[in-house]
Formats: structure tokens, C-alpha cells, sequence
């Protein structure tokens, strides 16, 4: 399941790459071009602006009804009945949704500042941008988010 995101949508876009939901955040306006793209690649269209309802569009597109990111990451993960796989997490960039590679850990050495490297042993890169990541705090941070996600349903 691939998803586009309007301009309004930074933040659910970030949650939807760290569950793994490959996830493209159009920057421009969400007019034709925007559904037009979205059709062409087969992404569901997510979005906060009620007149592309009105517009003709054969894909699919979901209406977001709150503001908060949280609230919308639970919209789109009930309304496609998505359960979320630890597995996936953290395997797609949050900057530019390429697939993360798997990093050996000399690799990683000066990419990453020193104490973060003597304290992971694996790491993962980002082939288009080449941000690294590690499963550092925000992972739990993340992993906590979703357990109250999931405790709240
Ligand atoms: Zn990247």
C-alpha cells in the first residue's frame, strides 16, 4: 500500500515512512497534477482539502478529518484496517522515502558522530540522500507512540 501526501501533511508523512509506508510528499499544490501523479503511480491520496473530494478522480483518496498527526496516522491505519509491522519499521528514509541498505558498521565510522558509533553495532543507509540511522531513541520514542496507538483502539 503506497500513499501521497499533500503539502499539509508533513508529519503524517514522517509516521507513515517510520511504520514503512512507502510515501510520497508532494510539496506543491494539490490540484490536478498532484491526483493526476498519484493515479499514475497507484498511491492512495491523503489529504486535508476537502475540494479535491469534488474533483474527478477514479483513485483512491481518504479525507482526513483531524489536524493532529497522530490522530491521522489512526485515521489512515483503521480506514485501510493496517496493522503495523515492527519488522517494517525504520526501513525507509523519513527525508526522501528511498529503501534504506543495511550499513556494515566500519562503514558507518565518521558518518555518524563517535559515541553514537561505539554504542550501535547496526546501521542503515540511505541510498538517494545518504543519511544514516541507528536505532537510537527516536526508535523508542516511536515504538512507544504506537503502543499507546494501539492501547487507545
Ligand atoms: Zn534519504
Amino acid at each position: 500500500m503506497k500513499f501521497m501526501t499533500d503539502a499539509n501533511l508533513g508529519s503524517l508523512t514522517k509516521w507513515l515512512r517510520i511504520l514503512g509506508y512507502d510515501t510520497v510528499y508532494w510539496r506543491g499544490n494539490a490540484d490536478r497534477i498532484f491526483l493526476a501523479k498519484a493515479q499514475k503511480d497507484n498511491r492512495i491520496v491523503l489529504t486535508r482539502k476537502r475540494e479535491l473530494v469534488k474533483r474527478q478522480f477514479s483513485g483512491r483518496l481518504l479525507l482526513l478529518k483531524t489536524d493532529l498527526a497522530k490522530n491521522q496516522l489512526q485515521e489512515v491505519l483503521t480506514e485501510f484496517s493496517l496493522r503495523p509491522d515492527p519488522g517494517r519499521m525504520f526501513t525507509i528514509c523519513l527525508k526522501c522515502n528511498a529503501l534504506l541498505a543495511d550499513l556494515e558498521k566500519d562503514a558507518a565510522l565518521g558518518l555518524v558522530p563517535a559515541y553514537i558509533f561505539s554504542h550501535y553495532s547496526r546501521f542503515r543507509i540511505c541510498p538517494v540522500c545518504g543519511s544514516v540511522y541507528w536505532p537510537g531513541s527516536h526508535k523508542d520514542r516511536a515504538r512507544d507512540f504506537l503502543l499507546r496507538l494501539e492501547q487507545e483502539n
